[in-house]
């Protein structure tokens, strides 16, 4: 087995979506959709609508239980992601890596659009980002560990970038929960390849009735 956090990327979190923040939640598109892999734009200015996406964001993230989620996720190819660690949350508006770190680490991850899927991938451990905040201010953020992997996770969002491009060999893996004849769950994993995965997922939202949100 690969070294690296047993814990799955997007279904750590604790936080309860509230109705609100479901209210506001967009879906989350789907590795197959052609948005994912498409470089988003820059944000030229700060509008109101601007700020309506972000709050879609944050709910989007929390009613899927996720750490982290880019704009073009919710169908919206601008750069702008967001994220939430160690009870911080964090708005990035055109998001830049200044610095990373040489050493890295290989850590598991999962991904919002490629549900029930697991990669270990290999990031460098820290980083430095200048991005502007919602209020068109400009900072920097140095981040290590899991917070480093959250942005750098969702930074290769808006570049079209998604784990099974980065995914450690042999260490895709199908996470799935099986219920036997008693009742009892079990979670299994199943080895898979990048190609399987978007063979899969292209499959699946190309059959779907256009107009029809499940
Ligand atoms: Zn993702």
């Amino acid at each position: 087995m690969p070294k690296g956090s047993s814990k799955c990327f997007d279904r750590d979190g604790v936080i309860k979506p509230t109705s609100k923040a479901r209210s506001k939640a967009r879906p989350i598109k789907l590795l197959g959709d052609p948005i994912l892999r498409a470089p988003a734009k820059p944000v030229e200015k700060l509008t109101k609508s601007i700020g309506e996406l972000i709050d879609q964001m944050f709910a989007s993230m929390e009613a899927a239980n996720g750490v982290g989620l880019a704009a073009n996720q919710i169908g919206v190819p601008k750069r702008i992601c967001v994220a939430r660690h160690a009870g911080q949350t964090y708005v990035l508006i055109n998001p830049e890596v200044m610095w990373e770190s040489d050493e890295t680490e290989e850590g598991v991850e999962g991904c919002l659009s490629i549900p029930n899927v697991q990669a270990v991938v290999l990031r460098p451990i820290r980083l430095r980002v200048m991005a502007y905040d919602r209020d068109g201010n400009r900072f920097e953020i140095d981040a290590e560990g899991m917070l480093a992997r959250i942005l750098q996770h969702e930074l290769d969002h808006l570049d079209g970038k998604l784990i099974i491009d980065r995914a450690v060999e042999g260490s895709l893996h199908w996470v799935l929960t099986q219920v036997d004849d008693e009742g009892n769950e079990r979670v299994v994993t199943i080895p898979t390849t990048p190609e399987e995965v978007e063979r899969v997922f292209t499959e699946a939202v190309s059959s779907k009735m256009p107009g029809h949100d499940g």
